[in-house]
């Protein structure tokens, strides 16, 4: 016979960590964590902890422990305009780390009595008031609740809610480098490749140059930026040691936030709940877990769990709306052009 479970979480990355311990402290339901992420197979990330994710680590009583960080630590952004070729340093506050490590971190922290699957779920089907759960072994598992904490691809989203109206592909690449040759992070702009932005980011010996493209035509334009960009600043990045891709969520209207409904529930990417501005998705990823936490905790009947969570997620939303907005402003080369041409906010080197 299958097995089943209160509540099935589908991916172990801030959101489902966070939900999944945060939930098993306080009510003992029994709970299947599972997640397909490998040593092989690692999730691409900046690995850049923001002041809002350090905050909610905070408030969780939880500090960072040292064998997670990776060098440099960073203070401040160059900003880079490819088209009005205008450069500014902005002053910023976050925490360089080892993305995988942080996932096995938060991993390590779930009480024991959670379920940690080790697999890819496959294929999800609702079957009258219960989840069947299909995984790539084989196995077949069964829930009263779904939670899809599956990030920016996430199956659970696209089997059972509406698609996101718009994702990009987001492609990587690791490159040896020496420190000091380029700034510890950069944001580069460019519209003649992409309607978003780019980064490099210093991780001890590489410096990851990666961004958001639109699928389509993803590595050509990938490519054709690396080449502006390294007209731009006169260096060839040479041949990558490690080259990675996945989708990235761009929220654009309310309505790509999603909570749930009936008993799915989504938390982090895969419920929209991502910066589409910085791309910065970390600390929404851990408070969205923490919030579907407390409405489980918090609500007398099952059927109050989904109007508890939008009720705690409402400011997370909102936040999370204005940086449309923002992202609207930062990604138009016009407004662009005169927000860095100002100079407003920005830092002037000795
Ligand atoms: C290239 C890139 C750079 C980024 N840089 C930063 C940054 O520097 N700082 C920042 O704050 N944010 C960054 N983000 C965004 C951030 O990574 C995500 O928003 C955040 O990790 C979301 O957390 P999550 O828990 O919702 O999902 P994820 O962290 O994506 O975790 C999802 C987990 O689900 C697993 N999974 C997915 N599908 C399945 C399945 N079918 N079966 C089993 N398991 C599955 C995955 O293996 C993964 O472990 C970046 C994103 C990208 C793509």
């Amino acid at each position: 016979m299958n097995k089943h479970y209160d509540i099935v979480i589908i991916g172990a990355g801030p959101s489902g960590c966070m939900f999944a311990s945060e939930l098993y402290k306080y009510k003992n339901y029994s709970i299947a964590l599972i997640d397909g992420q490998t040593e092989e197979n690692k999730k691409p990330c900046g690995g850049l902890l923001a002041p809002d994710a350090q905050k909610e680590l905070t408030k969780l009583n939880l500090t960072l422990p040292k064998y997670l960080l990776t060098d440099p630590q960073i203070f401040e952004v160059e900003t880079i305009d490819l088209k009005s070729r205008i450069k500014r340093y902005y002053q910023r506050h976050y925490l360089n780390m080892d993305r995988y490590k942080f996932d096995k971190w938060l991993l390590s922290l779930i009480p024991q009595g959670v379920n940690i699957i080790n697999d890819r779920c496959i294929h999800i089907r609702k079957n009258e008031s219960i989840y069947n759960v299909t995984l790539k072994s084989g196995a077949e598992i069964s829930c009263d609740y779904i939670v899809g904490a599956d990030g920016g691809n996430s199956l659970v989203r696209r089997t059972l809610f509406p698609a996101l109206t718009y994702t990009y592909t987001s492609i990587q690449e690791w490159f040896k480098c020496d420190k000091g040759l380029f700034p510890c992070y950069s944001c580069i702009f460019d519209p003649y490749t992409s309607d978003s932005c780019s980064w490099t980011i210093f991780k001890d010996d590489y410096i990851i140059y990666g961004g958001a493209f639109k699928t389509s035509d993803c590595k050509k334009r990938y490519e054709e930026q690396k080449l502006r960009v390294e007209e731009y600043i006169g260096y060839k990045f040479g041949k990558p040691e490690k080259t990675e891709a996945c989708m990235l969520s761009s929220p654009r209207r309310w309505k790509d936030f999603l909570c749930g409904k009936e008993n799915a529930y989504l938390i982090g990417e895969a419920a929209g709940f991502i910066s589409s501005s910085s791309f910065e998705g970390i600390s929404s990823a851990l408070t969205s877990g923490k919030m579907l936490s407390l409405a489980f905790i918090n609500s007398k009947k099952s059927k109050n769990v989904l109007k508890l969570y939008k009720k705690y997620s409402f400011k997370l939303r909102i936040k999370l709306y204005l940086k449309t907005i923002k992202r609207k402003i930062l990604c138009s080369p016009f407004l662009r052009f005169i927000i860095m041409k100002s100079g407003i906010k920005s830092i002037k080197k000795y």
